[in-house]
């Protein structure tokens, strides 16, 4: 008999009629990997941080053997992904993402909050797995079967359907407001914004605009102007939002 026992959120991720045991107990009858395992039962190995056998780790590559007791634990707001561990011996060296066209919508959002985001709903699965490991971005998606990917080191299964929501749990989870820089990056091309002079760009203004505001900021790539409108009260609250977030747990297919 061999025993995986799945700690926090994990347990969400397995098939309704184990989610509340919190374990899967199975017979021996194939050598594999600890991550083919708990890929089957429906966790995708970037959800997790620590798997342990008798509190010795182990990597994705255990084969696991009769008898085992595993004990499968989540990425979390604790977890440093700036530093080397078992399952991920390269760390970040920042926090940037790739979001899938599933969640496309928390791109914006991420841009605005200043965090390099990168999203081109013309990208297949491969190429988005690839993006990931390449370029070393946080993959954000609601597929987990594109999460499994072997090449995808850092990624979330993004559980809300609402956007707001999607992105309160990777703010929660990857402790975004300790690298907050909001209004630093265009929310259309992901470019960095840098102040423009008024006089340089009233050509290009609307006669409000033109009228009421003063401070311009424009995209280094795309040359889009941006000011402070309305858009940014309205992102204030949302902040306000994500930093009371406390996650539900909800919504997993
Ligand atoms: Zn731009």
């Amino acid at each position: 008999m061999i025993t995986f026992y799945f700690h926090g959120n994990l347990a969400d991720l397995l098939p309704r009629n184990f989610r509340t045991q919190k374990c899967i107990r199975t017979t021996f009858k194939r050598r594999a990997s600890v991550k083919d395992f708990v890929e089957s039962y429906g966790v995708p190995h970037p959800e997790i941080d620590k798997i342990t056998i008798s509190c010795r780790e182990v990597d994705f590559h255990y084969l696991v053997k009769e008898n085992d007791i595993l004990h499968i634990h989540p990425i979390s707001p604790e977890t440093n992904f700036f530093t080397p561990s078992l399952l991920r011996r390269d760390p970040l060296k920042s926090l940037r993402f790739v979001v899938d066209v599933n969640v496309a919508k928390i791109t914006g959002k991420l841009r605005m909050l200043g965090f390099d985001t990168y999203c081109d709903s013309s990208l297949d699965d491969a190429r988005l797995a690839a993006i990931s490991s390449c370029r070393r971005r946080i993959l954000l998606t609601r597929d987990r079967n594109l999460l499994k990917r072997n090449v995808v080191e850092f990624g979330h299964l993004i559980r809300s359907r609402h956007p707001k929501k999607q992105l309160a749990e990777v703010f929660h989870l990857f402790n975004l407001q300790k690298k907050l820089q909001p209004f630093s990056r265009c929310l259309h091309c992901n470019g960095l914004l840098s102040p423009v002079a008024k006089k340089k760009i009233e050509h290009l203004l609307e006669p409000l605009t033109l009228k009421y505001y003063d401070d311009f900021q424009n995209c280094r790539s795309c040359g889009k102007i941006y000011w402070q409108g309305s858009h940014r009260q309205k992102m204030a609250e949302e902040l306000d939002y994500y930093l009371n977030f406390r996650s539900e747990g909800e919504e997993n297919g």
